[in-house]
């Protein structure tokens, strides 16, 4: 079971992303949008208006996106922000959230008995929690890729400690 501030509360996120990020006309978006520009079919109040219908209007990119439960939180803590900080705060913390949770999968592969493997991913999670749940000046100047890069080769040393066993749990991309 994922942590649960890793998993998307739509009911408690003002729509971040339907607003924050951007994507390009493509097999997976009907439509291009810019980043910090509400999509076309977004409600006033927060919902979208083709919701059960993503798939069929050429919206499947939508219909598999996972904020990894960043919507919730930036939507939480950047409350009393301007839009624009709000929705690049998003931004940073879909990245983060995304590692926590590759991190959170992979510590659950490598338990205490790996040492210094399990060890490593467990000052790792604590490192990218810290940011999270910090000031928003420290979390909009993080340096992603240096935690972006870390993480990736904790990953790979979990893919190789288990060899074949990691694809099997979905991290195959990152440990490849
Ligand atoms: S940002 Fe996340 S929580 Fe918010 S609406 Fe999108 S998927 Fe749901
Ligand atoms: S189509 Fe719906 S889910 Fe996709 S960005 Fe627009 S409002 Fe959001």
């Amino acid at each position: 079971m994922p942590r649960p501030d890793l998993i998307p509360d739509c009911s408690a996120c003002a729509a971040l992303c339907c607003v924050a990020t951007s994507f390009e006309r493509s097999e997976d978006f009907a439509f291009d949008k810019p980043a910090g520009v509400a999509c076309r079919y977004l409600t006033r109040g927060h919902r979208c208006a083709i919701h059960t219908e993503l798939v069929t209007r050429g919206c499947r990119g939508c219909a598999t996106y996972d904020c990894y439960g960043a919507g919730q939180r930036a939507t939480r803590a950047f409350a009393a922000a301007p839009a624009h900080l709000r929705d690049q705060a998003f931004l940073v913390l879909r990245s983060l959230h995304e590692l926590l949770w590759l991190l959170t999968e992979a510590a659950k592969l490598c338990p205490p008995s790996c040492g210094e493997l399990h060890a490593a991913l467990t000052a790792q999670v604590q490192t990218l929690d810290a940011i999270a749940r910090g000031d928003a000046a420290a979390l909009l100047n993080v340096e992603l890729c240096r935690h972006d890069q870390r993480t990736r080769a904790l990953l790979r040393r979990v893919g190789e400690a288990l060899g074949g066993r990691a694809h099997c749990q979905g991290l195959g991309s990152w440990t490849a």
